[in-house]
């Protein structure tokens, strides 16, 4: 399939270009490169641009006789999302709304959106699976819900057929070093214990050991980013024209910001501080997924379920690459 892969340079996105391209697929890239690296995708599949005109998209997927579409291009920061509201609404709702109104023109009917276990909030119990209810607590979950709901409308009004993948925490990067994860700043716990392995920082902050948790710190489903690009792929290829569906993506495993931080200098074999801090405003206590429904659908199995293999693929990346991309 001709796929226009949106925010395709950015850490998942680029991911899945290269496991599009490699699976048959034929990949094209519209980025941004507000967050986005060029060098993470082909030269020739990239056009940089945004989501704030919908004739542009429209243009766009008509010049490239596109037929599916996947969707990451979003802010998805909680932290960041709790104190900038603004910028969140505008990028990822938005934005979003401005791509559907263009498949809606062109008749592209395939979809794969980039959702979040963030939109379920604080779960009454984990494991979480697609029934348990959404209510988000923090401003980047409410903005996917609302992409969520908007995609289930378009789908019964003008037959959009859509998988929204509710990501648990993307880590990790491509086996072999070469494309992996560049934010700046950096927010999330893998890479900044990485950064603090490679003396980049002095310490990682470890916010919050009063949660009810055993450890006291927040736990997380930790699933490999390649993991999730072929989540993208099989459910790609499995969209029902006017049918949407609904698949969390996490291993079903869930450790601690001190297991995984443990694991990081179990890999690195390097003293990693920590230093305990107060909460950071918007984290649930215990994210972990219940991830049946994709498997059974679909066939998917995470190849990643051990920690330190992810932390491992991860540092191969942070190792190689000290400052990101170039
Ligand atoms: N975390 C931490 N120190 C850091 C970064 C993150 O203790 O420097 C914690 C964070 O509070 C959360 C967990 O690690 O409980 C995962 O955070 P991350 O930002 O990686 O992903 P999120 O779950 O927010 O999407």
């Amino acid at each position: 399939m001709k796929v226009l892969v949106i925010g395709g340079a950015g850490y998942i996105g680029s991911h899945a270009v290269r496991l599009l391209n490699r699976s048959g697929h034929d990949a094209t890239v519209l980025d941004s490169l507000v967050l986005g690296h060029a060098e993470a995708v082909p030269a020739a599949s990239l056009t940089v641009g945004d989501l704030s005109s919908v004739d542009f998209l429209t243009e766009l997927l008509v010049r490239d006789s596109i037929e599916a579409v996947m969707h990451f291009a979003a802010f998805a920061s909680v932290p960041e999302s709790v104190i900038e509201p603004a910028k969140y609404y505008e990028n990822n709702l938005i934005g979003t709304i401005h791509l559907l109104e263009a498949m809606r023109r062109t008749g592209v009917s395939r979809l794969v959106f980039s959702s979040t276990c963030a939109t379920y909030g604080i779960p009454e119990s984990v494991p979480i699976t697609e029934e348990t209810a959404q209510r988000p607590i923090n401003p980047y979950g409410f903005t996917k819900l609302a992409c969520e709901r908007a995609m289930a409308d378009y789908s019964r009004a003008y037959g959009l057929g859509f998988v929204a993948l509710r990501y648990f925490n993307a880590s990790g990067a491509a086996e072999d070093g070469s494309i992996g994860e560049d934010h700046d700043p950096e927010t999330h716990l893998i890479p900044i214990a990485l950064q603090a392995a490679l003396g980049k920082r002095d310490h990682i902050a470890i916010y919050g050991n009063d949660y009810p948790t055993p450890d006291g710190t927040c736990i997380r489903d930790y699933i490999h980013v390649d993991d999730l690009a072929e989540a993208h792929r099989l459910t790609l290829e499995r969209i029902e024209p006017g049918a949407g569906r609904y698949y969390n993506v996490g291993t079903g495993r869930g450790f601690s910001v001190r297991e995984v931080i443990e694991s990081a200098r179990r890999v690195t074999g390097r003293p990693i501080p920590a230093v305990e801090k107060p909460r950071r405003p918007g984290d649930p206590p215990a994210l972990v997924a219940a991830a049946d429904l994709l498997r059974r659908n679909t066939g998917w199995a995470p190849r990643y379920t051990e920690i330190d293999a992810i932390v491992a693929s991860a540092w191969r990346w942070h190792s190689k690459h000290p400052e990101g991309y170039a």
